[in-house]
C-alpha cells in the first residue's frame, strides 16, 4: 500500500509528490495523459503575487508567501534534477492605462505592505504615461519546471505513472481507501486530487466540486535576445522574456471554451493585439508558434486546499486557475502539513474546499 496516491501529474502534483517524497512518504502519481501535459505546460511562468491581485485578502497572502518560497525551492529543485527551471526573480513592470490609473495609484498602499520597494513611475513610456514598478516579482520557464518536478519527485523515488486514467476514488467507511483506474487498483493511505480542471468530476460524491476549465492561448515571437530584461503587465495580456530570446505572449481568457484546449484565430488576433498596444517595435519577430490550456477555475477565484469532508485521507489541491506555477510551492507544503496531520503553516479557512459542498 502507498502512503500518497497523487491524481494528476501537472505542477500542483508533482511539486507534492516531490515535497512528500522529501519527507519518507511513499507517493505513486498517476495522470491521464504525459507529464504536465494539460495547464501547466501551457503556462508562462510567471510569479507575479502582487500584478497578479486587485486587492489584499487571503489569496493575495496565499500568493505572496508562496512567492517568498521560491529561491530555496529552486536550489533545492535544481540540485534533486539537474534541470535549471531558469528562475529570475528580475521584477515585473505594470503598464497603466488611463482608465485603471485612479484606482492602481490607490493600490500602492496595500502593494507596499507586501514589498516596500513598489514604485509609481511617470513618463517612463511615451505611450505609457504612468508604470508600476514591482522588483521583487519574476519568472520561470514553464516547461522547464514541469520537466524539472518530474525529474525531482523520481530521483527521490516516486513512481509516475502516465496514461493511467483514475476512473474511481475508492471510500469505506469514511475513509479513503485508494484508486482505480482501467488496468488496477491501488491502495493508498492518503490520495491527493491534483487533476486541475477534472478535479471535480472525480469525487465520490454525486455534487461535483466547481471546478470549471477557463482556456488560456499564448503565443510566442523569436528574439536574438531578450529585447527587455523583465516581464511586462498590461491591461489585456502581458511579455514575458525569456533567456533565449523568446517572448511569451499571454493570455486569453475564454470562459466558453469548455474542454476545448485548441488554439483559434480570434485567440491569435487577441495576442497580436497586446503585442501591437503594448511593445509594436516586437510585432516584425519571427512567430514562434502558439498553444492553449485548460486553467482551473473556482466561483470565487480561491484555490482548493484542504481535506474533503466525509473521507478522511482524501484531500484535494485544485483550481489555481492563473497561478498554479507560482503556488505549487505552497500548495505541497500545506498538503504535506495536513497529510502529516500538523498544524497548517497558514490559515486555511479561505481555501477550504468544503466551502462550495452544500451537505
Ligand atoms: C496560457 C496559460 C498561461 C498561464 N500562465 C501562468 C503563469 O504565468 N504563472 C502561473 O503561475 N500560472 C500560469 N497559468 C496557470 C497554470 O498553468 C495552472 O494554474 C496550473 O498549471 C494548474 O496546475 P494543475 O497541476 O492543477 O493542473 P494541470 O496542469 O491541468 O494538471 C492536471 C493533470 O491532471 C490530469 N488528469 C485529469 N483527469 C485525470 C484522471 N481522471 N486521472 C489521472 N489524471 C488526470 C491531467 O491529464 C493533467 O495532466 C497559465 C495557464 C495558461 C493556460
Amino acid at each position: 500500500m502507498a502512503d500518497v496516491v497523487v491524481v494528476g501529474a501537472g505542477v500542483i502534483g508533482l511539486a507534492t509528490a516531490w515535497h512528500l517524497a522529501g519527507a519518507s512518504l511513499s507517493v505513486s502519481v498517476l495522470d491521464a495523459g504525459p507529464l504536465g501535459g494539460q495547464s501547466s505546460h501551457a503556462a508562462a511562468g510567471i510569479l507575479g503575487p502582487l500584478v497578479e491581485s486587485r486587492d489584499d485578502g487571503p489569496r493575495t497572502r496565499l500568493l505572496w508567501e508562496s512567492s517568498a518560497a521560491f529561491p530555496g525551492w529552486i536550489d533545492a529543485l535544481r540540485e534533486d534534477s539537474a534541470i535549471d527551471p531558469e528562475f529570475e526573480p528580475t521584477g515585473i513592470l505594470r503598464q497603466v492605462a488611463a482608465a485603471e490609473r485612479a484606482d492602481l495609484e490607490s493600490s500602492l498602499g496595500w502593494r507596499r505592505q507586501y514589498s516596500p520597494e513598489v514604485e509609481w513611475l511617470e513618463d517612463a513610456d511615451p505611450a505609457w504615461p504612468a508604470a508600476i514598478w514591482s522588483p521583487h516579482e519574476g519568472q520561470i520557464r514553464g516547461p522547464s519546471y514541469v520537466a524539472a518536478l518530474a525529474q525531482a519527485a523520481a530521483t527521490r523515488g516516486v513512481d509516475i505513472r502516465l496514461g493511467e486514467p483514475v476512473r474511481r476514488i475508492r471510500v469505506g467507511r469514511g475513509r479513503v481507501e485508494g484508486v482505480d483506474t482501467p488496468r488496477q487498483s491501488l491502495a493508498a493511505r492518503h490520495v491527493v486530487l491534483a487533476a486541475g480542471a477534472w478535479a471535480g468530476a472525480l469525487l465520490p460524491e454525486a455534487e461535483p466540486l466547481p471546478v470549471l476549465p477557463i482556456r488560456g492561448q499564448a503565443l510566442a515571437l523569436k528574439a536574438t535576445r531578450p529585447p527587455f530584461p523583465h516581464v511586462v503587465f498590461g491591461p489585456a495580456g502581458y511579455l514575458a522574456p525569456k533567456r533565449d530570446g523568446l517572448v511569451v505572449v499571454g493570455a486569453t481568457e475564454d470562459a466558453d471554451a469548455g474542454f476545448d484546449a485548441r488554439v483559434t484565430l480570434a485567440g491569435i488576433a487577441a495576442l497580436s493585439d497586446v503585442v501591437r498596444v503594448m511593445s509594436p517595435e516586437l510585432l516584425p519577430l519571427p512567430f514562434d508558434g502558439a498553444w492553449a490550456g485548460l486553467r482551473p477555475a473556482t466561483p470565487d477565484g480561491r484555490p482548493l486546499i484542504g481535506p474533503w469532508p466525509g473521507a478522511d485521507g482524501l484531500i484535494i489541491a485544485a483550481g489555481h486557475y492563473r497561478n498554479g506555477l507560482l503556488l505549487s510551492p505552497i500548495t505541497a507544503r500545506l498538503v504535506g502539513e495536513l497529510i502529516r496531520g500538523e498544524a497548517p503553516s497558514l490559515d486555511l479557512a479561505p481555501f477550504r474546499p468544503e466551502r462550495f459542498h452544500r451537505r
